[in-house]
């Protein structure tokens, strides 16, 4: 079934195989739409290219490092040149200071709380607002938060504080952006074992306590935060705006 035959798409967070931006670009794929990636860094170039040549060798990958704005500006300026509108738009991308994603929050510095929420955060904000003129037909921008961010996770630390205001910012903007039939939604995916995940200390011992005491008693798998995506990208979704949807084997509803 092509829920997304015909859609145009902009993802931002693939580093590799097991990222979850991957995950949902190839399920946005499989339901018929059109993708174009960026990476952050020359680091990432190939391993991205090569990724997302399996959509065609004409894929368009773009560098964007989601600090800087005029980076921002010229993937925006680019899509639009080769595609012309869009209409989906995935933000996979979180970054904090290994050494606050140890020890107490309470020792974060100022420093590692402004990267942790520029490059968190406020890139969503940064990206929403350089996406919307493209989003001629309407849209859907997605992104991915985690639990740490209404209950304290420990050693997720500035993480958690930067997803709410991830979560918040995604709020404000549905509202800013409805009226464009622009909606805005936040999968909140129980852990998956990526490159970023492994910066968390204890990120091992996470596993396994979703595993003992989620209701479902197991993980989520990529391929079903894929689903999600594509479900949120698509027109059934068309009264969703402004949410956070859990996607984590039913963790979020236990008190106990
Ligand atoms: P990942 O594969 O490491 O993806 C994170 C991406 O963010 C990487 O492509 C990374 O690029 C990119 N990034 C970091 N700083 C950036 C910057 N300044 N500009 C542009 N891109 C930048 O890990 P992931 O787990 O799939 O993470 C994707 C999203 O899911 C994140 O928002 C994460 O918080 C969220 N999430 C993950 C889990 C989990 O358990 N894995 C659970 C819930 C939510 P570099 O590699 O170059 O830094």
């Amino acid at each position: 079934m092509s829920i997304l035959a015909g859609k145009l798409g902009l993802v931002f967070g693939v580093a590799n195989k097991r990222s979850i931006a991957w995950a949902i670009a190839q399920a946005w794929h499989q339901a018929g739409a059109r993708l174009a990636f960026t990476y952050q860094g020359e680091r990432l170039k190939e391993n991205v290219a090569e990724l997302a040549g399996a959509f065609g060798e004409d894929t368009v990958v773009l560098p964007c490092d989601v600090t800087k704005d005029e980076e921002i500006a010229e993937v925006f300026r680019q899509v639009g040149e080769r595609f012309g509108k869009l209409h989906l738009l995935l933000h996979s991308v979180a970054f904090a200071p290994r050494e606050a994603l140890e020890g107490e929050f309470i020792h974060t510095s100022r420093e590692a709380f402004r990267v942790a929420h520029d490059v968190s955060a406020y890139s969503l904000v940064a990206l929403a607002r350089e996406g919307a003129p493209l989003m001629t037909e309407g849209g859907s921008i997605l992104a991915m938060t985690y639990y740490g961010a209404e209950k304290v996770v420990p050693r997720y630390n500035v993480m958690g504080v930067a997803k709410a205001a991830l979560e918040a910012s995604a709020r404000y903007l549905a509202y800013d952006l409805g009226p464009k039939k622009i909606r805005v939604n936040c999968i909140s995916a129980g852990p998956v074992n990526t490159l970023a995940a492994r910066g968390i200390a204890g990120f091992a011992e996470m596993l396994k306590h979703y595993e003992a005491h989620a209701p479902l008693k197991r993980n989520v798998l990529p391929e079903e935060l894929g689903a999600a995506g594509t479900f949120l990208a698509s027109d059934g979704a068309a009264a969703i705006t402004g949410q956070v949807i859990y996607v984590d084997s039913g963790y979020q509803i236990m008190g106990m």
